[in-house]
């Protein structure tokens, strides 16, 4: 191992691959490691309508699009997934292939669903369960569904259902949703949905697939079933930050907090962005702001 790239971009996501742009236009010599398809999240989300440029697009569109910058561009994404990363006088990464030196790193590298933690998850998964509306909603063309959650994915991931399924369950654990209230009277004036909040879910339903969910209320302990044949748990992220091997980069939560104004962790080198921060909101257009403020101060740092 001789060669030290200038910088090395975890993770092909918005912030990503809005790094990889500006460190193309500037010469740094870079490398951006996706052991996934490119665009991250954007894959899943089904409509997004908030992009500039467009009224409305569904995901992976948008993912398409963002990839073909790259490609225009001629950056070439490696598709190797980070498995440590660590410092001595440099940062050393190694991959499920490779191992790398660079002297600047990015962990841009996202979250993935929580589990809502209730017995037989894993076994249903694929089997009923999905974590991706867009992906798998078309399973359930005329079936009955529920989707668990109260943050904007969780409206959109229902909506997107509505127009897939013959009927759309939304459970919430509180009265009052954390995501838009445009979304949620969208939801709300769809004729085929029933939202009962507050609700959690109790018991996963079917040996071999879904066959329903046992509901309880959260303050009344009034238990429910529900027959249906899909589940869309919807609960929140878990940053992908598991490779992460040194010390105090991580908070409690296993985000990275950097310094807003530079995007740079506790650790000097080392910065982050994108839905991998502790941050209550996270988007696209916060995703790529992040990666061009992470561009602009490594390129200075480099003297770029
Ligand atoms: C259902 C849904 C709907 C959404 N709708 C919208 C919307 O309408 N508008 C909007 O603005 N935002 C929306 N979002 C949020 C948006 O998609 C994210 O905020 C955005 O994609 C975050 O970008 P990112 O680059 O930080 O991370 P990501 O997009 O998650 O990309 C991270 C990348 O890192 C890669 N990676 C992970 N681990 C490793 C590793 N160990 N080594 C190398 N690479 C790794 C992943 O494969 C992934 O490609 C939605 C999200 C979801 C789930």
């Amino acid at each position: 191992m001789n060669k030290v790239y200038d910088s090395i971009i975890i993770g092909a996501g918005p912030c990503g691959m809005r790094i990889a742009l500006e460190f193309k236009k500037k010469d740094v010599d870079f490398l951006i490691l996706e052991p996934g398809t490119p665009g991250g999240k954007v894959n899943v989300a089904p409509r997004v309508d908030n992009y500039p440029g467009f009224k409305e697009i569904p995901g992976p569109d948008l993912a398409v699009a963002l990839f073909m910058r790259l490609m225009d561009a001629g950056i070439e994404l490696v598709p190797e997934q980070v498995l440590s990363l660590t410092k001595k006088d440099n940062f050393i990464i190694k991959t499920d292939y490779n191992t790398y030196e660079a002297k600047t790193v990015v962990i841009c590298s996202g979250t993935k669903e929580k589990k809502i933690g209730l017995e037989k998850e894993d076994e249903l998964f694929g089997h009923g369960l999905s974590y991706c509306a867009l992906c798998d909603g078309h399973f359930f063309k005329g079936q009955d569904v529920i989707v668990i959650g109260g943050g904007n994915s969780a409206l959109k991931e229902a909506i997107h259902l509505t127009h897939v399924a013959k009927k759309v369950y939304l459970i919430h654990r509180r009265n009052e949703f954390r995501g838009s209230v445009k979304l949620v009277d969208e939801l709300r004036n769809s004729s085929n949905v029933e939202i009962l909040t507050p609700y959690v879910p109790s018991k996963l339903l079917g040996e071999d697939k879904v066959t329903g969910i046992e509901i309880a209320h959260r303050e009344t302990g009034e238990k429910k079933i529900i027959e249906l044949q899909g589940i869309f748990p919807a609960v929140g992220q878990i940053p992908n930050t598991q490779f992460v091997d040194i010390p105090c980069v991580l908070d409690d939560y296993k985000n990275v907090p950097v310094t807003m104004k530079t995007m740079e962790t506790s650790c000097e080198n080392l910065f982050a962005g994108g839905d991998v921060l502790p941050r209550d909101i996270r988007q696209i257009y916060l995703a790529e702001h992040d990666g061009i403020v992470i561009a602009k101060n490594i390129c200075e740092r480099l003297g770029k």
